[in-house]
């Protein structure tokens, strides 16, 4: 039995992990062509800030992948033949394979307007993309960031912390306004330019200027040019999609794939970002573009792959991360239903958005504790926890694990509610009750 897989992201290891566990005997070949290997792109923003070495950005040591008995080759994968059960390698040779893994991931979406080749215009993707930055952010001088997610602020805090002059360009009125409240938008803004980011709401870049080849400058919509010796944007991802697509194997955004993991040829798997996943619950098909589902995905493809028949079950998403500085956990169904991606969202008639202006904000100079729940009838859908983390944990099992909260539902609704200590009760009610 031969297992191929190609990319060699958290999914395509994960994979290999719950393979050799279902399979001692069985051939693993991952193929995966970023010069570095394995390592986490989420680490990727603190080693831009400094925080973090290159060395703490691999996780794996050698003797954990010698323990896994697997073949690494680094390569590039560029025809899948289904008719053959082959792919073809860059140096034109052939590799058969019985059962074959597509983890290769995604990419930053291109920027797409005029200049966007002109040097000095960099993205966040790999390590080598990282190191690049770094060699261009020179202290005192000016960059522009693009984008309204959490790479493009990651972005514009590295290049911060590199003592770069930096000016943060937001399409939109406010920050992330899929996913964050008014409230929050501000709280980060406000944090940002405490720090010295230079905000600019409601402005959109159409043209990158450059100078004998370099980024000199940007242009907006309002007309108004600005001045950059860097330009970095962020503006989504989009699934490496094409291997499948030359093969003829379904796709939309990402490969179609059902709750097994597997495509319309049942001994191709995909997994990770580049994987759109079919939800027995939800009846729909999503891309995650997140780390742990990506890890959880390649073990259940893994297995499946080795012969076992295991459903993906999406959990609830959870995602902590750190905003301006400010951590913050972001759990189950919070946006306010821009994003295709959010699924989950079961709004109904008999739930209600509770905002939490005053109950539970506390803000003292730069700190900010902030809790929002999106409260059911019978359970929490979902929270945001900015600051003080305390409450992340009990809420995660709280709405993960779809605790009937019915007992603290007009608590958490009533006027002036201290919800922090009705969650902290409920909680110690139930474990004492457990
Ligand atoms: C800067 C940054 C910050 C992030 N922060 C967070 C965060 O805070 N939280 C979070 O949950 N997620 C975060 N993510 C997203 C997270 O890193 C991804 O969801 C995850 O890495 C996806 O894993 P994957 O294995 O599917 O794909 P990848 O990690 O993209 O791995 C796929 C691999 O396949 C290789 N490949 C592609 N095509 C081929 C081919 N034809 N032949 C051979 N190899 C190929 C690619 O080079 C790559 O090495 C962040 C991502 C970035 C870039």
């Amino acid at each position: 039995m031969r297992y191929v897989i190609i990319g060699a992201g958290v999914a395509g290891i994960s994979a290999v992990e719950s393979i050799r566990g279902a399979d001692r005997t069985g051939d693993i070949v991952m193929l995966g062509d970023d010069p570095h290997g394995y390592y986490s792109r989420p680490g990727l923003a603190y080693f831009l800030t400094g925080e973090l070495h290159d060395k703490a950005l691999f996780p794996k040591k050698r003797e954990d992948y010698n323990r896994l008995k697997f073949i690494y080759r680094k390569t590039r994968v560029i025809e899948i033949d289904r008719a053959a059960k082959n792919v073809t390698l860059e140096n034109g040779s052939l590799l058969s394979y019985n059962k074959l893994l597509v983890a290769t991931g995604a990419s930053a979406a291109p920027l797409t307007i005029p200049g966007a080749n002109l040097q000095g215009v960099v993205k966040l993707d790999h390590l080598e993309d990282a190191r690049a930055i770094l060699k261009l952010a020179r202290r005192g001088q000016t960059a522009v960031v693009l984008g309204g997610g959490i790479t493009a602020l990651e972005l514009t805090e590295g290049l911060l912390a590199r003592g770069m002059k930096v000016h943060y360009l937001l399409r939109g009125g406010r920050y992330w306004n899929s996913v964050l409240d008014e409230q929050e938008s501000r709280v980060i803004e406000a944090r940002l330019q405490e720090e010295g980011v230079e905000l600019h709401l409601r402005s959109e870049a159409i043209e990158i200027l450059g100078r004998s080849g370099r980024v000199a400058g940007v242009r907006l919509l309002d007309g108004r040019a600005m001045k950059c010796d860097l330009l970095a944007f962020a503006v989504g991802v989009k699934p490496r999609i094409d291997l499948a697509k030359n093969a003829d194997l379904a796709c939309d955004r990402g490969i179609l794939v059902n709750e097994y993991l597997q495509t319309n040829d049942p001994d191709i798997y995909a997994a990770g970002d580049v994987a759109q996943v079919y939800d027995p619950l939800t009846g729909r098909s999503a891309l995650d573009s997140l780390w742990s589902p990506s890890r959880e995905q390649g073990s259940t493809a893994g297995l499946n792959m080795a012969g076992q028949s295991k459903a993906y079950i999406k959990s609830v998403p959870f995602n902590v991360t750190r905003l301006a500085g400010l951590t913050t956990t972001i759990i189950g169904a919070v946006g306010s239903g821009h994003d295709d991606d959010v699924v989950g969202i079961a709004r109904g008639d008999s739930e209600t958005w509770r905002q939490l202006p005053d109950a539970i904000m506390t803000q003292g100079g730069f700190d900010v504790n902030r809790v929002r729940l999106l409260v059911g009838e019978s359970r929490l859908l979902g929270a945001v926890v900015m600051g003080d983390q305390k409450l992340s944990a009990p809420l995660q099992r709280i709405i993960s694990e779809k605790i009937n909260i019915s007992a603290i539902h007009d608590k958490l609704l009533a006027k002036d509610a201290r919800i922090a200590d009705v969650i902290v009760d409920f909680w110690a009610e139930h474990l004492a009750a457990a």
